[in-house]
């Protein structure tokens, strides 16, 4: 699929549940009202999207959420995705709290890449970050550990792992080097995100990308960029002498990559989204229970790519904070 601007749409991020186990503050401090069973897409009706948009060109799927491992079922999903005709890639992107229980069988259904999203590697700021312990110091020490025992073994998977930080000024700003030492002796990735203004997320400050790799350069030495780009999303990846593993940078705020942007996102109540800085889309849901043929659902999403935006701009128009709304609703 081709949109207005020339860029090719080939990559889907399904969010398979608006639930988590965790309540991280810049995503959903204080819990959601979790969507009920009959209001999220059945995987069935997944699978049907999947079917019909592999043929419009789409080719590498990430499952996400929400927390994608906490829906029962989504080991198997990964599979039935991988398998699906014309599908080439399917990866997921998680918290780790449930990685490790289902690592094997994870592996077994065909999985291509693992994204851990990890802001610290220190437990008690984990517990400030996600919120983890408020059931209980012992409930976020057991879901620390079980992150960090998939860390272990993350450098020795027969798959890419990507680990991905999201830096906020005052809470781990202070351990981002560190953090980035993850790929010096394994050859797992780190990434670091830009903190986007979406929803409860404007109350905090990101790190810019460029602040990030200065630091990074005054421990390690030079950042070199990688002429490869590995993956097929937007970071732009760096190597640093002696390290096994590369260093990436996602900064949607200070590097807007829009002019290449290639993905749809699927939320978990069936928004087919064009962009994430906008609460609009095609209501898939809508159509695949009011009887649409495959021929009817295809055309409409064509005619979404068709009118997809040139791109967001978080710091005005035509973006604004009132039409979009949380990663974990969006498919981030
Ligand atoms: N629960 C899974 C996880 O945390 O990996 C998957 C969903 S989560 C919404 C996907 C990614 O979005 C995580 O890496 C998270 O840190 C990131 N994220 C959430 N809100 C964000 C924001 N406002 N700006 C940048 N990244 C954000
Ligand atoms: Fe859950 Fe991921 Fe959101 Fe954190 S960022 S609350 S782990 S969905």
């Amino acid at each position: 699929m081709l949109d207005s601007f020339n860029r090719t749409i080939d990559y889907l991020r399904i969010s398979i549940t608006d639930r988590c186990n965790l309540r991280c503050m810049y995503c959903m401090p204080r819990g959601i009202l979790p969507l009920s069973h009959g209001e999220i897409l059945s995987y069935e009706e997944i699978l049907r999207i999947v079917r019909i948009m592999a043929p419009l060109g789409i080719r590498n799927v990430k499952i996400t959420g929400g927390e994608p491992l906490v829906r029962r079922g989504a080991v198997e999903l990964i599979g039935k995705v991988k398998r699906t005709a014309g599908i080439e890639k399917v990866t997921i992107t998680s918290n780790g709290v449930l990685l490790l229980h289902y690592l094997d069988d994870i592996l077994r259904a065909g999985v291509d890449g693992i994204n851990l999203s990890l802001d610290t590697l220190d437990g008690e700021t984990f517990g400030r970050i996600t919120g983890a312990g408020t059931d209980g110091p012992a409930a976020g020490r057991a879901f620390f550990s079980n992150i960090r025992s998939f860390l272990d073994r993350a450098g020795n998977l027969p798959v890419p792992v990507k680990i991905n930080c999201v830096p906020i000024r005052g809470v781990n700003s202070g351990e981002l080097a560190v953090i980035a030492g993850l790929a010096k002796n394994s050859g797992v990735f780190v990434r670091f995100i830009e903190l986007m203004p979406l929803g409860c997320a404007a109350a905090f400050e990101g790190v810019p990308g460029r602040e990030i790799a200065a630091l990074l350069e005054t421990v390690y030495g030079p950042l070199e960029p990688c002429r490869e780009k590995p993956g097929n999303g937007p970071a732009s990846y760096y190597s640093i002498k002696g390290f096994a593993g590369k260093i990436g940078f996602i900064s949607p705020l200070s590097h807007n990559f829009c002019g290449s942007c290639n993905r749809l996102r699927l939320g978990s109540a069936g928004l087919l989204r064009p962009c994430l800085a906008y609460n609009t889309g095609l209501d898939l849901r809508a159509l695949l229970r009011n009887g649409e043929t495959d021929e009817g659902i295809a055309r409409a999403i064509t005619a979404l790519v068709a009118e997809k935006g040139q791109g967001h701009d978080f710091f005005g128009v035509p973006y604004s904070p009132a039409e979009c709304t949380e990663m974990f609703r969006i498919g981030g």
